[in-house]
């Protein structure tokens, strides 16, 4: 009884000095810090957290079970059971990416299109045999990229004949968010998730700094630009991302549904910066496919996301809320950022 005693006031002195060591120094206290990285999703994936590593092994299952159940290629996956057979009941995780998915693009006025799938495969970009089709083909296959031919009625998604689904232009955002909430639930505060430059930043540092997301320069190998944000995602397309070369013409693997053609519209990349994964992602591939014009109109009438324009002769613009914190970095250390306003 004695001994239950003394271990309880140890235990209370402990806890004391360290809440008095957090009160005067908030970065004195150690954090552990666990780091893992994976491929899935087609992309390198590199998770920090300020937590205990015995956490990243169910981060690494939630990320292969999401793939399992959303990816096109895998024959097994839920998606592509979808495609395969124009009918399929989907799990949780899939209908409700199916329907955040087709409300971004009802928000986007079609630009980002999960319908668009047909053409993107028509280009070769699902198995890396590129090819450029023909006009004929590709007005044989536009109007399957229609999202009112996408029908849900409770679980069951089906589509009408010859159109398929692609989540692949919001996926990652959204595994990004489970990440966070998976982390956040078993008490970290404090991580960067980088999801093939699909970043979502939990939290602050372990310091109470601001992170620091580096945006990449799309013509060299380093930054362009560094945003400082806490519980944000920062997600970028780009053109420099995916692409092939035919008779001196680059195409990429954004299209733009209104012509089934690649995206070339002047921009290198666009970067959303916003509160949550699955938007961020779904709006910088739309933003991506707007154009600069369209896209800061489009801006100005949301109040939810900033971003980042990289213009192919390597002008950089960004929206009003990021002028104090987003820094030109590396060979854009000294070019003049434009600000673009409500
Ligand atoms: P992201 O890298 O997030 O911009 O997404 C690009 C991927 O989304 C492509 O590789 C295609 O699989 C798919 N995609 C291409 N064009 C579109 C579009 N207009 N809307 C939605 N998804 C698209
Ligand atoms: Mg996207």
């Amino acid at each position: 009884m004695r001994l239950k005693a003394r271990k309880k006031h140890i235990a209370l002195l402990a806890a004391l000095l360290a809440a008095i060591i957090t009160a005067l120094c908030p970065g004195c206290t150690r954090i552990e810090k666990a780091h893992t990285d994976l491929i899935a999703m087609d992309t390198v994936m590199d998770l920090t957290i300020y937590g205990p590593a015995e956490l990243l092994p169910g981060a690494e299952e939630l990320i292969r079970t999401l793939e399992k159940e959303l990816s096109v290629t895998d024959g097994g996956s839920e998606i592509a059971v979808l495609n395969a057979s124009g009918e399929a009941k989907l799990g949780e995780n899939a209908l409700g990416l199916v329907k955040a998915a087709l409300e971004y693009g009802e928000r986007t006025g079609g630009a980002f299109d999960i319908c668009i799938f047909p053409v993107v495969r028509a280009w070769g970009f699902t198995t890396g045999e590129y090819r450029v089709p023909s006009k004929e083909e590709l007005v044989s296959l536009l109007p399957l990229a229609d999202s009112s031919r996408v029908h849900i009625s409770g679980d069951t998604v089906s589509l009408d004949e010859g159109t398929m689904i692609d989540l692949g232009g919001i996926a990652k955002g959204r595994a990004a968010d489970m990440l966070a909430d998976y982390f956040r639930a078993n008490g970290v505060k404090s991580a960067i998730l980088n999801l093939g430059g699909n970043v979502l930043a939990l939290g602050a540092k372990p310091n109470g700094a601001d992170w620091r997301v580096g945006v990449a320069d799309p013509f060299g190998s380093g930054n362009a630009c560094i945003i400082s944000c806490r519980d944000k995602a920062v997600v970028t397309s780009g053109s420099y991302q995916r692409y092939f070369e035919a008779d001196g013409v680059t195409y990429c693997h954004i299209i733009d549904p209104s012509t089934g053609m690649p995206v070339n519209n002047g921009l290198s990349s666009v970067t959303v910066i916003c509160s949550n994964g699955a938007e961020a992602d779904a709006l910088s591939t739309a933003l991506f496919v707007m154009g600069y014009e369209r896209a800061s109109e489009f801006w100005r009438g949301s109040n939810d996301f900033e971003a980042v324009f990289i213009f192919s002769d390597g002008r950089i613009a960004v929206t009003e809320g990021l002028s104090e914190s987003c820094s030109p970095d590396g060979a854009y250390a000294d070019r003049e950022m434009e600000i673009i306003k409500r």
